[in-house]
């Protein structure tokens, strides 16, 4: 359809008088399919604004469940949410602020076997990550399928972000080479102001928003760093390295390697060991079986959701998995234990063989 209804006219009336975006701004905007990779604090305003703006579609991935701790920083959850899957709790609010956005939720982790397949289709990405490794995936897979990416990250008053137009600005491995996950605070450890959090997205956003509606993004070749210690911007000029081993023209060593691991070590809480299992491959796993083993196991289900479900399997583990086959259990002694666990109720409780799991 070419043309805005009366409806669409009065709700986005002040973005339509507004000469940046104009009616055919609109139209664009309804146009456009976005793909925001994690639910957190970037993740959620970014999903918010853009559903208020009218964007066409929009995908939401992410691979968590809601936490108390996220609830200071992340507004599309509240109390009644912990426990269940981010990405189902912000897909139902975000259609009750606007019914006409179609909202795709994707309960997965991303990482360097899937990154093609979940961003594939959409116009843009947006990082709403707090890991190197996995924006090395995304720049990878959008270099590859030439999709731009709004690279941004933000940790204790500090945030940094890019527009990457692949085939035209650095990508992030031209400007961040090499960089290890364990070389970084974690909000876990450094913590986080809500504040940095709302800068970043909001220019985030508005990059997008340019690209969309046709107007130039300012931070290409650009990286601006936000500094909320001393309220300052700074902009630093990057070029593209003609060595770069993902986008330079004469590659100088082959990328740094990049793995799913199977299962990973997270934050954990008061002294208790919590990890995550990422399974080969998408699992689909049947939430209704998965109730009705856990329950027959004698597990105490504290939340059942469709995409995911939230459990205590004995007295000291709690544990939830999603539909894609992530899990993520709290309170164990170490990766042997979580292992277990997932083999006795994935393998042995489902019937998923092995060999798409591992
Ligand atoms: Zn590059």
């Amino acid at each position: 359809m070419l043309s805005l209804s009366d409806d669409e006219l009065e709700r986005y009336s002040r973005q339509i008088v507004f000469s940046d975006i104009g009616y055919t701004g609109q139209l664009k905007l309804r146009n456009a399919k976005v793909c925001i990779i994690g639910m957190g604090g970037l993740g959620c305003p970014i999903a918010t604004q853009l559903t208020a703006m009218g964007i066409g579609y929009l995908r939401l991935v992410d691979r968590d469940v809601v936490e108390k701790s996220n609830l200071h920083r992340q507004y599309l959850y509240d109390v009644k949410s912990l426990g269940y899957p981010k990405v189902e709790v912000a897909a139902q609010k975000l259609k009750d602020l606007n019914p006409d956005v179609k909202i795709d939720p994707v309960p997965m982790s991303l990482n360097v076997d899937n990154a093609v397949e979940i961003i594939k289709g959409v116009d843009i990405v947006m990082d709403g990550l707090d890991s190197m490794e996995t924006r090395y995936a995304i720049n990878r897979a959008c270099v590859k399928l030439k999709i731009p990416y709004i690279f941004g990250a933000a940790i204790m008053n500090y945030g940094n972000l890019s527009t990457i137009i692949p085939g035209e600005t650095p990508c992030l491995e031209c400007f961040f080479p090499d960089i290890k996950d364990n070389m970084l605070p974690t909000c876990g450890t450094a913590g986080v102001h809500p504040s940095v959090l709302g800068i970043v997205s909001s220019l985030q956003i508005s990059e997008a928003t340019r690209i969309i509606v046709g107007g130039k993004p300012h931070l290409t070749n650009k990286l601006l760093f936000v500094d909320l210690e001393r309220i300052a911007l700074q902009e630093l000029d990057i070029t593209r390295m003609e060595n770069c081993p993902i986008c330079g023209v004469k590659p100088s060593k082959s990328p740094q390697q990049l793995k799913r691991r199977f299962v990973e070590e997270i934050c954990g809480r008061s002294g208790k060991r919590a990890f995550v299992i990422i399974p080969k491959e998408n699992l689909e796993l049947n939430i209704k079986d998965l109730y009705r083993f856990l329950r027959k196991r004698g597990a105490k289900i504290s939340v059942m959701a469709d995409l995911g479900l939230t459990f205590l399997y004995d007295q000291n583990v709690s544990a939830s998995i999603l539909k894609s086959g992530v899990m993520i259990a709290k309170g164990l002694s170490g990766e042997k234990d979580a292992i277990k666990i997932y083999s006795e109720v994935i393998k042995d409780g489902l019937n998923i063989p092995w060999s798409r799991i591992q």
